[in-house]
């Protein structure tokens, strides 16, 4: 079998010329993508990573956003593939080399693990020009990993290290109920207030894959400064359209989460949860007609342009979800 994810079919340049193109403003900053090289994954390969090229760099950023938004121009923001088993030195050492080649486009944010020193991370993020820091929950302790709070993926001494060198945190926080779980909301809020000068980047629309959880929960986050949430593999509106309600419009950047964006299908709530129907899972034959599933990237900016609309927002208040707040945050 043709491996559905990667490669752009017909239907998704059908897609975008009828869903898309008249809605995404011309220049793009996206504040959450993954550059790496398959060399790094010590551990297993995931799967996504494994069906495409070896060494994801800028440059292979580029094509395949060219191919799939044709026309536009990107910045960015990218940290590492956060894999388990993966080499910390060597996906962040090539980010390094990344960033030091596209000084005007790029920056970029460490990956970092609980167990890394603080001063590590404070001397690694000076020496390498880093801007922010990337935590994932499979570097928890705790077991399973996705019922991890906060502080066990992302310790108070590494958010002391934000604060003090002005970095960005990019958080995709687990736990079922996401922003709607206490847990999650009294961590985020009060390291946030603690550490001012720390700015949190919410991935995932605050892990919204149920929009319902961040309706229901973002009010927790109300009037906090220094908060952010990117619209990354979210292809439900509920969620972007609650942020911009709550936090404001200036609070939504825009983050695709490559290569994510190029898995097929898409993620959908389903009671107090949500579900990725891809090939792999999904009898896309059932329906009463032939189903064409796009690229989760198509689907994710559908999704924008609803919320979009459904805020009434204008086109200044589009591009500023789509560059000016995410480029306002990495002014050197
Ligand atoms: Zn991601």
């Amino acid at each position: 079998m043709s491996r559905p994810d990667w490669g752009v079919q017909e239907e998704d340049l059908a897609f975008f010329a009828r869903e898309i193109d008249s809605f995404l403003p011309p220049h793009i900053f996206d504040a959450h993508c993954h550059l790496y090289q398959c060399i790094d994954f010590k551990g297993a390969t995931p799967a996504l990573a494994a069906d495409g090229p070896e060494r994801v760099d800028w440059a292979c950023f580029l094509r395949h956003m060219a191919a799939i938004t044709p026309g536009r121009t990107y910045a960015g923001l990218a940290f590492p593939f956060p894999a388990k088993g993966v080499d910390f030195a060597g996906a962040n050492a090539f980010l390094a080399a990344e960033l030091a080649a596209h000084p005007a486009t790029l920056r970029g944010s460490m990956l970092i693990e609980p167990g890394m020193d603080a001063e590590f991370v404070r001397e690694s993020v000076r020496r390498n020009g880093f801007s922010g820091l990337k935590c994932y929950h499979v570097y928890a302790a705790t077991a399973p990993t996705w019922d991890a709070a906060v502080e066990a993926y992302l310790p108070e001494e590494h958010v002391r290290v934000a604060h003090d060198l002005g970095l960005t945190i990019t958080l995709h926080m687990v736990r079922a109920r996401a922003i709607a779980d206490p847990v999650n909301q009294e961590a985020i809020a009060r390291l946030a207030r603690k550490y001012p000068n720390a700015r949190w980047i919410l991935a995932h629309a605050a892990r919204g894959f149920n929009p319902y959880h961040t309706v229901e929960g973002i009010g927790a986050l109300r009037g906090i400064g220094n908060i952010w949430c990117d619209t990354s593999a979210v292809t439900e509106a509920g969620a972007f359209e609650a942020i911009v309600r709550t936090l404001g419009a200036d609070r939504l950047v825009y983050g695709a989460d490559f290569p994510v964006t190029h898995l097929r299908g898409r993620c959908v709530a389903i009671g107090d949860s949500f579900l990725w129907l891809t090939a792999d899972n999904t009898n896309f034959g059932a329906a009463h007609a032939a189903v064409h599933p796009v690229l989760v990237q198509l689907e994710s900016l559908r999704a924008l342009k609803q919320a979009c609309w459904n805020l009434g927002l204008g086109d200044t208040a589009v591009e500023g979800i789509f560059s000016r707040h995410a480029e306002a945050l990495f002014k050197p």
